[in-house]
């Protein structure tokens, strides 16, 4: 794996072979090599695959958790090197911010709803970051998790309103064991808190039973899947909610291609997760 730091370093002009990005904050676990093992067989054995790691400050609202976030970069550069990566794109702060940087992207529509009402200001970050990695790479495919969903939905929308010229790919959620969604944030996670934290993913598998089964109640499932997750001591319910997966508007009714999605602090970390309904 080749190391790059600076916007110097990455080849200039558009790829001649197939180029996958995959775009971090680092602190590599199974989700996110998973997405290298979607990059790499996407990429084929002449493509390129991209790991960008950035902890990106304009996507953490003012008191969260910026300063704390996980930086393991040793550990990060051998899983690249260990999963095959090409390049590890780990640039500084300065190198993507200018101090006086006056433009940036925002999508003003999904990121409306869900995560948007807690994190103000949080998918105006992740645009423009992921607007400047697509411009700097020219990758033809990018990568994504599902676990975070309305990224997923906002870059989409980044791409199609803005003519990017790359293929987005979602990958579905890699999980722990009894569920809980793998994430850079679980390690904050006390050992009590850990042990309750998988009634997110067991709630939210109940209510699409419960969907199967024929009900069709947003209120009612909603309903159902906070009193469950109310059932965890330490879990504070930031929100439930069931949208529509292509405009996350919220739905008074379960219909096709419906999202339920949650965010549950435990203490003072934040997880998401979600389900589709179908
Ligand atoms: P992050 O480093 O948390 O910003 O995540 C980088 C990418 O990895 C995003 O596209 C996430 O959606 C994806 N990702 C994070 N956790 C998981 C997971 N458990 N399963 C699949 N993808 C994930």
């Amino acid at each position: 794996v080749r190391i790059a730091a600076t916007v110097a370093e990455i080849p200039s002009g558009p790829p001649e072979i197939p180029r996958v990005l995959v775009p971090t904050m680092g602190a590599l676990h199974k989700g996110h090599l998973e997405l290298i093992r979607v990059a790499r067989q996407q990429a084929g054995p002449g493509g390129e695959v991209v790991v960008t790691i950035f902890v990106n400050p304009l996507q953490f609202e003012p008191g969260s958790d910026l300063s704390r976030y996980p930086r393991p970069e040793a550990l990060d550069e051998e899983a690249c090197r260990a999963a095959g990566v090409d390049l590890l794109f780990r640039p500084r702060e300065a190198e993507m911010y200018q101090s006086d940087r006056s433009v940036f992207v925002e999508e003003t529509s999904l990121s409306q709803a869900l995560c948007g009402r807690s994190r103000p200001g949080h998918f105006r970050g992740v645009c423009t970051v992921v607007a400047k990695l697509f411009i700097l790479f020219a990758p033809q495919i990018a990568i994504l998790g599902q676990k975070d969903f309305q990224q997923l939905a906002i870059v989409r929308r980044m791409v199609r309103d803005l003519n990017f010229a790359v293929k987005i790919v979602g990958v579905p959620t890699v999980r722990e064991e009894d569920g809980l969604a793998l994430s850079s944030r679980n390690q904050y996670l006390a050992p009590e808190e850990r042990s309750q934290a998988p009634i997110l993913r067991a709630a939210l598998v109940e209510a699409a039973e419960q969907v199967k089964a024929g009900e069709k109640s947003t209120a009612e499932i909603v309903r159902l899947t906070r009193a469950r997750i109310d059932g965890a001591k330490l879990a504070r319910i930031d929100y439930v909610d069931l949208v529509d997966a292509e405009t996350l508007e919220s739905r008074s009714a379960v219909e096709p291609d419906s999202l339920l999605a949650l965010a549950v602090f435990f203490g003072k970390t934040r997880l998401i997760d979600n389900i589709l309904l179908s």
